[in-house]
């Protein structure tokens, strides 16, 4: 197989990356360096089956591939927001693309949506039939919105043009790589802790997330690309339910850190509870997540620990 990971030099994307070559397929990756960077794939710059493109996803490209692992876009509410405008340019002109140059090569796409384009779920935990409650107009719209519109298209062009599309919808996850600056809570909460600075919750800290470690994350989306006669869209999260504060508690633990706790407002439309239903992952793909949040949280904290001490 020829794989195309848009997103390719990101957090998630650099991993599916290592992992498809392993498998034995070709990869091209895909990247405009937004929010990934070089370091993340560095390793992979003289492998004989990788290339990297550097290509901003707004504009149209041809490559010769059979499957597209659709990752470009901003995900962490620091990045997403800093260009709201061309984050949902991002979503939606970077997925019309995609799904234009598969339609021409006929090649399968999966987009990797997401947990959010729940909003601010009334139904708890999430099934993919909850339609979700989403702010159209509000700081994080650029985002979910812009991935509602990535599921419509990706549909509209299955039912209108029969191209070969999946939809996966990620929950909050986490490990190494993930950028110092992208201002997510794991990253912020480690990055402080190894520090000794001060943690900062935002709100009480009563809100939850649930989180899945990346290497979970990637088998789920191997499953999903894999299996035939299933467009999704199905969840791929930790269905473990944490709060905030609780994460902050397990993150000093495991680190022995001095910091203290501050809390600071809460983040307009941020949502107050979310953890999946992977009842349809566990049936269509016989997945489930198998990496405990200590667990992953110890190799994501070493990975903290090196980066800093080469000061980056
Ligand atoms: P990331 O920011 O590390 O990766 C995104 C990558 O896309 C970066 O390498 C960035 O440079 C690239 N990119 C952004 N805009 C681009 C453009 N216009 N053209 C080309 N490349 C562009 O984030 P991530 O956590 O690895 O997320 C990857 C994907 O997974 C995103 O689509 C995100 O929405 C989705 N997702 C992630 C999570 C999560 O918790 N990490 C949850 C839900 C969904
Ligand atoms: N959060 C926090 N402190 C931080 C960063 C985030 O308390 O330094 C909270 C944030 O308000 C949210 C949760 O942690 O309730 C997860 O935030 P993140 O940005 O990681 O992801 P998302 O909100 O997109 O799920």
């Amino acid at each position: 197989m020829r794989a195309l990971v848009t997103g390719g030099a990101g957090f998630i994307g650099s991993h599916l990356c290592d992992y498809l070559l392993a498998q034995g397929d070709e990869v091209i990756a895909l990247d405009n360096f937004f929010t990934g960077s070089k370091q993340n794939i560095k390793h992979l710059l003289d492998h004989p089956d990788f290339e990297l493109v550097r290509h901003d996803i707004i504009q149209p490209i041809l490559l010769e591939v059979d499957q597209i692992y659709h990752f470009a876009c901003p995900a962490s509410p620091v990045h997403y927001q800093y260009n709201p405008v061309k984050t949902t340019k991002t979503s939606v002109m970077g997925t019309i693309n995609m799904l234009g140059m598969a339609k021409r090569v006929r090649a399968r796409l999966m987009l990797a949506s997401t947990s959010e384009v729940y909003g601010d779920p009334e139904v708890h935990p999430q099934p993919e039939s909850y339609w979700g409650k989403v702010n159209p107009i509000g700081i994080r719209s650029c985002y979910d919105e812009g991935k509602r519109v990535a599921e419509t298209l990706m549909m509209d062009y299955h039912r209108q043009n029969n191209v070969d599309v999946k939809i996966i919808r990620i929950f909050n996850t986490y490990g190494p790589r993930m950028a110092i600056n992208d201002g997510r809570v794991v990253t912020n909460f480690i990055v402080q802790a190894l520090r000794n600075e001060d943690i900062t919750i935002f709100g009480e800290g009563r809100q939850t997330r649930s989180f899945q470690y990346v290497d979970d994350l990637i088998l789920g989306v191997s499953r999903m690309m894999q299996k035939e006669d299933f467009i999704g869209p199905v969840n791929l999260g930790n269905p473990v339910e944490f709060t905030i504060l609780e994460l902050a508690q397990t993150v000093i633990r495991l680190t022995g850190s001095r910091s203290k706790l501050i809390y600071l407002p809460l983040p307009e439309d941020d949502p107050t509870q979310r953890k999946p239903d992977i009842s349809l992952a566990r049936n269509k793909l016989n997945w489930e997540p198998a990496i405990r949040l200590e667990d992953g949280l110890k190799k994501t904290i070493a990975y903290f620990e090196e980066t800093l001490s080469r000061g980056k």
